[in-house]
């Protein structure tokens, strides 16, 4: 079999990549060791933030919002999007200065954001109880979409649509490289001749990059969340709520709330030293983790502790050493490129990152800004540094304005 693109994974970032490389007319095959969206994106809380670190993520995050919704018109296939809005929520001076800079800075980027008095909060969130001096910043263009999977069919199904070649239950084993140029790919069953191989392995996009001899500094970290049983305390048409000083992010989920958050001890988990089987259904969750973060918000948020747990789920985030994507061809090889560096927002960012991608592997030209999301731009470093890089960037999922620069 050949095709001009093989793209190995089917999560979130690999399906977006090999569709708009179908739109764009290329032949595609899609090789998945599990099934489709099985891992990290199946399992996304499927929030999407207009208000981001960077004026380039800005404006990604924005276009996939717009891609999302406008799904049917360009894909041709349904997508449920809840077009909710959302408050990011300051109780700190610390934090409120921090959400200051963030409005000052995305609206010169575009985003429509505007500061939202207490009043205006508690009007409009029923799940949450302003304590008086929360400082609150009003997000209407941020979205949701309820159930993860559902952006994984409908991705899966215009891919089908076009022509892409989908195989799922069929791990990648080998990438051969001749005269110095990627040739294909070796599965447990076949080979697959193509130029281009796209690396969207999620967490084990490194390993998959190691078959070409290449190294990607990625850590794969754990992220959890809880949804409660329905409760009468949320509305179903509340908008997001993210507790900027609690690190905490809140939104209604099957008449219930769902609660996440990004705890400052995250959990790194090396691939390399599990079996070869490992999947995200084998990693340990710990609901105690969530229970902390939820009593955080305890007297905001009553619904947080005290509705029941109907679900608990958790996956890996695959985290850079400078907290942004890792998007782009890998320098002196190529051929072979790399969909990943999610750091916890790939979900939300795959329809505007694969069309990207798309356009940079079909034409031979980068679209703006994308190189600085080149996988080549990190220096050689050791795995406790990437590692411990990669913790530090989860933990300040919501101010990383603060990144130390060593
Ligand atoms: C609990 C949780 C909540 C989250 N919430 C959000 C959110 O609200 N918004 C957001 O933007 N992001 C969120 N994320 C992050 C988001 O899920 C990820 O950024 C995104 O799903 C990454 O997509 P991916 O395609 O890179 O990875 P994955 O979905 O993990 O897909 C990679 C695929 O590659 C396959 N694969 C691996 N090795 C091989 C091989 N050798 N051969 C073939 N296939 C292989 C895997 O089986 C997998 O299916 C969340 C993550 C978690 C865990």
């Amino acid at each position: 079999m050949d095709a001009d693109v093989v793209v190995i994974g089917a999560g979130a970032l690999g399906l977006s990549t090999a569709l708009h490389c179908a739109m764009s007319g290329r032949s595609v095959a899609v090789v998945e060791r599990q099934t489709a969206g099985s891992q990290a994106s199946g399992r996304a809380a499927g929030l999407f933030k207009s208000v981001q670190a960077d004026e380039l993520r800005t404006r990604l995050a924005r276009r996939s919002i717009t891609k999302a919704v406008t799904f049917a018109d360009w894909a041709g296939l349904p997508l449920a999007v809840a077009s909710c809005g959302s408050f990011l929520i300051a109780r700190t001076p610390q934090h409120r200065q921090y959400l200051e800079h963030e409005l000052a800075q995305s609206q010169r980027w575009g985003v429509d954001v505007r500061e939202a008095t207490p009043a205006r909060l508690a009007e409009r969130l029923s799940y949450y109880r302003p304590a008086g001096d929360d400082y609150a910043l009003w997000c209407p263009e941020d979205v949701y979409i309820e159930e993860p999977m559902s952006l994984i069919e409908s991705c899966l199904a215009a891919c089908r649509r076009l022509g892409a070649a989908v195989a799922e239950h069929e791990p990648v084993i080998g990438i051969p490289v001749t005269a110095g140029r990627v040739a294909g790919v070796e599965t447990e069953r076949r080979s697959i001749s193509a130029p281009v191989v796209v690396d969207a392995a999620g967490g084990w996009v490194r390993q998959v990059a190691e078959l070409a001899g290449v190294s990607v500094p990625l850590a794969p970290v754990r992220h959890q969340l809880l949804i409660t049983g329905p409760t009468a305390q949320v509305d179903p048409d509340d908008p997001i709520a993210r507790v900027v000083d609690a690190a905490v992010y809140l939104r209604p989920a099957r008449g219930g709330l769902m609660v996440g958050g990004f705890e400052p001890d995250p959990l790194p988990v090396d691939l390399r030293e599990q079996s070869v089987s490992f999947s995200t259904d084998d990693l340990p969750l710990d609901l105690g983790v969530l229970r902390r973060m939820a009593d955080q918000v305890a007297a905001e948020v009553p619904a947080a502790v005290t509705a029941p747990v109907a679900e608990h789920r958790g996956g890996l985030f695959t985290m850079s050493p400078d907290g942004r994507f890792v998007a782009g061809p890998v320098p002196d090889l190529p051929g072979l490129w790399v969909a990943s560096g999610c750091n916890g927002s790939g979900f939300s960012s795959s329809l505007a990152l694969g069309e990207a991608l798309a356009s940079w592997i079909t034409t031979g030209a980068p679209p703006p800004g994308m190189e600085a999301f080149s996988p080549g731009r990190f220096a050689p470093l050791p795995d406790d540094a990437l590692v411990s890089r990669g913790l530090w960037q989860y933990a300040h999922y919501y101010d990383p304005v603060l990144a130390p620069t060593a």
